[in-house]
């Protein structure tokens, strides 16, 4: 049987100094998250425990109608609260047994932390154990913070899993979890080649209901499905789950790689692996070449953003043909992403944290073809002439997956040729 594979590929490096800034920085709080969260988990409803300016934040991120029944709400911290003058545990409990009341069908409910909780201090862990007491076996009550303090928004997900791998029953059973929460459709994808593989039982965090959630214990072997998971990793690796490290199954190559990395942990042999995956890889590489074409020997710039700078980095060098100019991250976990790292070609610059004036001078002086940055940087780097990407859509699009390379070479490569339309017409 021939092996499918895209052009040879060179290897890239991993131990590169990197560049650590700690000054201002322009990102989306965690809250963010919330909205795919509530979308992917059925049977459970996050309360925010924050001012209007987080309520308006999910209202208008979230588009959700006036009329729906969201699975999300914002517990609003009043001014007699902030200064301390009436019990916001006593309010919070009012709130969260006139929420139960009315929708019977949440099995989990989490209490989601925002600036203002913080900065009064509100115990939201304290109030989660207390009213489990109450509404266990029912309802399960957890807490994490979404706050825009030293966070940014794709950290969201990382507290809310890592909340609930500590309260994830314990099983001896050899099982694959897969960890970080992906379109129904594209989690079916990956479901669906695994099984293919004979890999299995397979479970998922976060499954869609808690009756579907998995035990979790030293046979366990997790792969991350999202590069911004650094806690639920540690978290499950406490529990004395294995991580298997891979690249992240972004491209034909990620996916490739990632799919390899868990067959070796079953023991699959590689006649099964070719049958498995040579078509997909096959439309996977077609479909990346063809969206890829305008990218050849571009330059790109990540701003630190969504945490998918890294393995976007890889896949962009490696597949898309692209030179890196810096790849900025907000938190750089070589545990995780060092398997991607190891494969970027060109040793670019690769920063963490951020000091947006410093790392703006230096795009400027690289002056690359395209910027993938934050909302709040697109604009004024456009009126700049510089070609630009939001992060945030990378989130937000189908990206993992064979079936979703050529989609994801397509996010890259739309602006520049958008670009390009925009001067022809100038020059007409
Ligand atoms: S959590 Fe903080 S940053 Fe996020 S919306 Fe609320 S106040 Fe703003």
């Amino acid at each position: 049987m021939t092996a499918v594979a895209c052009e040879p590929r060179p290897h890239g490096c991993r131990d590169v100094p990197v560049l650590k800034e700690r000054g201002q920085h322009e990102v989306f709080c965690g809250l963010t998250g919330i909205i795919w969260l509530h979308r992917k988990m059925q049977d459970a409803f996050f309360l925010v425990v924050g001012s209007r300016t987080c309520a308006h934040l999910l209202q208008s991120a979230a588009g959700v109608m006036i009329f729906a029944e969201p699975r999300f709400a914002t517990a609003i911290l009043e001014e007699t609260d902030l200064a301390g003058l009436a019990d916001a545990q006593t309010e919070l409990d009012r709130v969260v047994g006139e929420l139960l009341e009315r929708r019977p069908d949440i099995r989990q409910l989490f209490l989601v932390g925002s600036c203002p909780s913080e900065v009064i201090k509100l115990d939201l862990q304290r109030a989660a154990e207390r009213l489990s007491d109450l509404y266990a076996p029912n309802v399960r009550i957890l807490n994490f913070s979404g706050s825009g303090i030293e966070t940014t928004f794709t950290q969201g997900e990382d507290a809310c899993l890592a909340s609930m791998v500590s309260v994830l029953p314990e099983t001896r059973t050899r099982n694959l979890l897969l960890v970080g929460a992906l379109p129904d459709v594209v989690e079916e994808q990956a479901v669906s080649l695994l099984s293919a593989l004979g890999i299995g039982p397979i479970r998922v965090l976060p499954a869609s209901r808690t009756t579907f959630e998995s035990g979790v214990g030293e046979n366990t072997l997790f792969a991350l499905t999202q590069p911004f998971l650094g806690d639920t990793h540690a978290a499950l690796e406490r529990r004395k789950a294995r991580h298997i490290p891979a690249p992240f199954p972004f491209g034909e190559e990620g996916t490739t790689a990632w799919l390899r990395a868990i067959a070796d942990a079953f023991d699959i042999d590689d006649e099964t692996f070719e049958r498995v995956t040579r078509a997909p890889r096959t439309r996977a590489c077609k479909a990346v070449a063809q969206a890829a074409e305008v990218l050849r020997n571009k330059s790109i710039f990540f701003f630190p953003d969504s945490q998918l700078e890294i393995p976007l980095a890889r896949f962009v060098t490696r597949e898309c043909g692209m030179r890196v100019a810096e790849v900025g991250t907000p938190f750089l976990h070589k545990g995780v992403v060092g398997p991607d790292m190891a494969l970027i070609e060109g040793c670019p610059v690769f920063s963490e944290g951020q000091d947006v004036d410093r790392q703006l001078d230096r795009c400027r002086a690289a002056r690359p073809d395209l910027v993938v940055c934050g909302l709040g940087l697109a604009n004024p780097l456009e009126a700049e002439g510089f070609t630009t990407k939001w992060a945030i859509e990378l989130v937000f699009t189908p990206i993992h997956f064979y079936e979703q390379a050529g989609d994801l070479a397509g996010l890259f490569s739309r602006p520049l040729r958008r670009f390009q339309s925009l001067n022809l017409m100038a020059a007409e």
